[in-house]
């Protein structure tokens, strides 16, 4: 059994977690070094490592993070000012954590190019 990543052991409850949303499919929590004053996580129960490794069999899951994001945007009343959803891949994309994740950022105009 490979060791569990840092996500799933925040899915299995092993680590504490300020929880948004939950849902058989995925979780939804704050990320513990907010880059916006609102700043959450949106992962798979399923450890897909990262975008780049999702499968066909993937398909429905990628699309349900989405729309998830969108619905906690909506359900806490910060979609209609905006928000940015963002997918970091690899070493060069910035990915820390190898357990795909859709970050949820608003609370503040955010700046274009991002660095
Ligand atoms: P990445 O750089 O991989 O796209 O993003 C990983 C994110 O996970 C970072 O924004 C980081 O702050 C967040 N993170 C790392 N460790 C923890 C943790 O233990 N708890 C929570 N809630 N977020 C974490």
């Amino acid at each position: 059994m490979p060791e569990k990543t840092l996500f799933e052991k925040i899915c299995d409850r092993e680590i504490p977690a300020t929880i948004v949303h939950e849902d058989d499919r995925c979780i939804c929590f704050k990320d513990i070094s907010p880059q916006a004053p609102i700043h959450y996580l949106v992962i798979p129960r399923k450890p897909i490592p990262r975008v780049a490794e999702a499968s066909a069999d993937d398909e429905a899951v990628l699309g349900h993070l989405l729309l998830i994001a969108s619905k906690v945007a909506r359900d806490e009343g910060f979609a209609e000012n905006g928000f940015r959803l963002v997918i970091n891949n690899g070493r060069d994309g910035g990915e820390a954590v190898p357990h795909l994740h859709v970050h949820l950022l608003a609370g503040r105009p955010l700046e274009w190019p991002p660095g």
